[in-house]
């Protein structure tokens, strides 16, 4: 993926960055923010801290686009087309039970993926900065985190 130039987001990232972590619960975000560009890692940044706070960090944690977009702009439908198989390839390599998408670009994915695999658990949950935004982090968190726990014990995860 290094060498990866299927859309313009590569030219201005410093690398793309896989998912990564452990678990069969996958969480996918949207895109890379400045702190996960320069660590390498998603979910590391202000909005990422929340989130691993509220789910613990053994879980996969990726991108529905794995390289940052300039300025933190939302990615584009034609990069979030172009990144599609680099997401394929770790769903096939992880094959998770439940993916949770994280924001609305993530859940843009979510007819496709149904549609490719329809054995997973699919929920949708407001991204962290949007609660950071609004106020609402504490309810948030305690929301999600509630949902992961019980999701785990269900699935005996
Ligand atoms: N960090 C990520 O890796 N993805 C997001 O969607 C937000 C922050």
């Amino acid at each position: 993926m290094e060498d990866c130039h299927k859309c313009r987001l590569r030219e201005n990232c410093i690398h793309p960055v896989w998912g990564s972590g452990t678990g069969k619960i996958m969480f996918i975000g949207e895109a890379l923010g400045e702190t996960e560009d320069v660590m390498g890692i998603p979910f590391v940044g202000r909005s990422g801290k929340l989130l691993r706070n509220a789910v613990g960090d053994d879980n996969y944690f990726t991108n529905a686009v794995k390289c940052r977009p300039p300025g933190n702009r939302k990615p584009l439908d034609d990069e979030i087309e172009a990144c599609f198989p680099h997401l394929k390839e770790e769903i096939d390599n992880i094959k998770p039970k439940i993916i949770i998408f994280i924001g609305k670009t993530a859940y843009s994915l979510y007819d496709r993926l149904l549609k490719l695999y329809p054995e997973i658990h699919y929920e949708f949950f407001y991204h962290p900065s949007y609660a950071l935004r609004t106020g609402t982090a504490e309810q948030w968190s305690e929301e999600i985190g509630s949902r992961i726990k019980e999701l785990k014990k269900i699935n005996f995860l």
